[in-house]
């Protein structure tokens, strides 16, 4: 027999876990599970709730419906005020912090260091166990109500069980990894929007996007350090941290109780060493005063505690002086400054080029050959150039003229509005950008051809083998056994993998094709919706942008790049060639006009997926709207729809079908 300590337990789980996914399902419209599996946690959340009835909340999910409302970003009052904590940045001005605090005390103090995390700060409310709201620092005194965005953070909990005080706050700092940086940039790059200048903004500028959906798919990561609640949880901070993590919180691990000033030196020393290794990005240590008695012994002053101090790492930054500047020239035609440097060591590497981004950055910080330039080292690989000693400039040295043409086929430079790069728009002869397509075409998350890396591909299309991705599939030994320095095995291993990439799935070749804008996502969420590459060429801007994360540029994208018969022609040859333009889903394919002049609105979860079920009104002539109205022809209702939609349908008469009559009505 379970016992109720078990079955609480159990039940704390199953809460936290299908409030989670009503959260992917009703608000970011994304479930991850069929709801099969979700019935099946109903039910047995049920089970226990029947035979433990004390259990049972008046909030269970087994009593409520799941509700899709997002509201724009609601103003709350801080309960206790978000301080900033003061920083230092020398251990003398510590040591200074040392001698200020500890006459206000009692007795000697124990301290607690913490890494201090570059991201952005939040204070979760939690209300019986159940998170409540997710504040922003705002002001410090208002913050702005995150909570649709924070729920979407695998780290935070929406339940940790009821053994926990009736109200507590919890505080912490919302990141994004090193490595999830630096690829949310490339792609932004790839799209033509501007960079996140470093890991923090681009975690507080996701917190503030209005798309639970976007939040979700950026991978935001939380790290928790301080509890704070009017009952006495702890003595002490170190132990509320212990507590909180066995609560279930993301505690960082990072985390030192020290009983003298050495420890936190050691700590301070261990970790401006080892920060490096980190897959976060930590410019500073957290010295707090540990017991809470002592906390408030030591008191606030008008901006900060007196009790807590950041010790603020040094910047890895070097000077050196602007040799020149290069141009690259990407394979969307994209041109990317990059400076040469007077080599400098940094961060333990010697560096010798820096990225400049774009003409924009350029012009802002006024930089020019012949400068002395401060370099740093962020979350990026490549360091960057973040400002000038103008104090070191020669005298009457001219301001940087961005280049007009291109170095490369001198095709004058065009800029888009609204964009920071530059382009050579000479896509069909500008060197770098075939040899870019190609290499792009052929690494390894596109068609993954082995043996195909920069070098071949160069040697290739230099002896005229390959002009563009459908020459590859002409590839034979014979044509490449006669190249220089190509033994019979690798041409034999070439031929095998480019045989071999015909299995990729379509996805990644309409990836490969290397439309601008259409990274890997997008390529995934086009083939979600249109299945087959025909239906995709048919598609047009409308229907686009009914795909999520498709917007106006992108939609653009994709219909100029079918517009143009050489490319319509490179894809007759690969279909030829036999690599895969459709999906091999169950997805049914009627294609007539039998829902032709009826508007439809779908919700709820149906047995493909929704992008699926829009594409089948769609290629059946029928139109797909977002909102009921009158003049709705069906709400088509899958498991779950959404009770506003079924109430307003009901009020303005618009007949509900299921998804068994919508599919009868196409087979009709
Ligand atoms: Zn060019």
């Amino acid at each position: 027999m379970v016992n109720l300590k078990k079955a609480k337990k159990r039940l704390v789980f199953l809460v936290n876990e299908i409030e989670k996914h009503n959260h992917n399902y009703y608000v970011l419209n994304k479930p991850v599970i069929t709801d099969f599996e979700y019935d099946i946690l109903i039910q047995e959340l049920e089970q226990i709730e029947k035979l433990f009835p004390e259990l049972k909340g008046s909030d269970s999910p087994t009593q409520k419906v799941g509700s899709d409302l997002t509201a724009e970003f609601e103003k709350m009052t801080h309960k206790y005020p978000m301080m900033s904590l003061s920083n230092t940045y020398s251990l003398e001005e510590l040591n200074a912090f040392f001698s200020r605090v500890e006459p206000l005390l009692e007795e000697k103090p124990q301290y607690v260091c913490e890494l201090k995390y570059d991201g952005a700060s939040i204070s979760l409310g939690y209300k019986n166990g159940r998170l409540d709201y997710a504040l922003t620092r705002g002001d410090g005194v208002v913050g702005d109500n995150v909570i649709n965005n924070v729920k979407t953070i695998k780290e935070i909990p929406h339940f940790v069980g009821d053994d926990v005080p009736a109200n507590f706050i919890i505080r912490g700092e919302i990141m994004l990894q090193k490595d999830i940086f630096n690829s949310l940039n490339n792609l932004r790059a790839e799209r033509g929007e501007a960079l996140f200048a470093n890991p923090r903004n681009a975690a507080a500028g996701t917190l503030k996007t209005l798309d639970a959906k976007v939040v979700s798919e950026r991978g935001l990561t939380c790290f928790l350090y301080y509890l704070l609640s009017d009952e006495v949880i702890c003595e002490n901070h170190f132990d509320n941290l212990v507590l909180a993590r066995e609560w279930g919180f993301n505690v960082p691990p990072y985390i030192k109780l020290c009983n003298t000033h050495e420890e936190v030196y050691q700590f301070i020393a261990q970790w401006d060493k080892e920060r490096e290794n980190l897959p976060f990005e930590t410019d500073g240590v957290v010295v707090k005063i540990n017991s809470l008695k002592h906390q408030r012994q030591a008191g606030y002053t008008a901006k900060s505690p007196r009790w807590a101090i950041a010790y603020k790492f040094s910047a890895q930054q070097a000077r050196t002086k602007l040799l020149s500047i290069d141009y690259q020239v990407g394979r969307t035609g994209a041109i990317t400054p990059v400076a040469n440097l007077d080599p400098v060591l940094l961060a333990g590497t010697t560096v010798k080029r820096a990225s400049l981004h774009n003409a924009d950055q350029i012009l802002l910080h006024d930089i020019r050959v012949g400068d002395i330039v401060l370099v740093e080292k962020g979350g990026e690989i490549i360091p960057k150039i973040v400002g000038v000693d103008k104090s070191q400039r020669v005298e009457n040295s001219p301001a940087y003229k961005f280049i007009s043409q291109c170095p490369e086929c001198g095709t004058n430079l065009i800029r888009p509005e609204g964009e920071a790069a530059h382009y050579c728009p000479n896509e069909e002869a500008c060197p770098p950008q075939i040899v870019g397509k190609l290499v792009h075409f052929t690494s390894r998350k596109a068609m993954d051809i082995e043996g195909m890396g920069d070098e071949t591909v160069e040697t290739l299309f230099q002896k005229g083998i390959i002009r563009n991705v459908a020459d590859i599939y002409d590839i034979s030994f014979d044509k490449i056994i006669k190249i220089d320095r190509m033994a019979e095995k690798s041409a034999n291993n070439l031929v095998v993998a480019i045989e071999k990439s015909k299995q990729i799935p379509f996805s990644r070749v309409l990836f490969a094709l290397g439309i601008r804008y259409v990274g890997e996502t997008v390529a995934r969420k086009l083939v979600e919706a249109f299945h087959s590459i025909d239906n995709l060429i048919k598609a047009d801007k409308e229907r686009l942008l009914q795909v999520g994360e498709i917007g106006d540029r992108i939609a653009d994208s994709v219909i100029d790049y079918f517009s143009n018969p050489k490319h319509m022609l490179i894809i007759e040859r690969l279909k030829a060639a036999g690599l895969k333009f459709d999906t091999e889903s169950n997805a049914i394919q009627f294609n007539s006009d039998k829902l032709a002049g009826k508007s439809i609105v779908i919700s709820g979860v149906f047995s493909v997926s929704r992008d699926e079920i829009k594409n089948l009104i769609e290629i059946n002539g029928g139109k797909n709207l977002t909102a009921v109205s009158a003049k709705t022809s069906y709400l088509l209702a899958g498991a779950n729809p959404g009770p506003e939609k079924v109430a307003k349908a009901e009020k303005s008469g618009v007949t509900i079908i299921d998804e068994v009559q919508f599919r009868a009505m196409l087979e009709n």
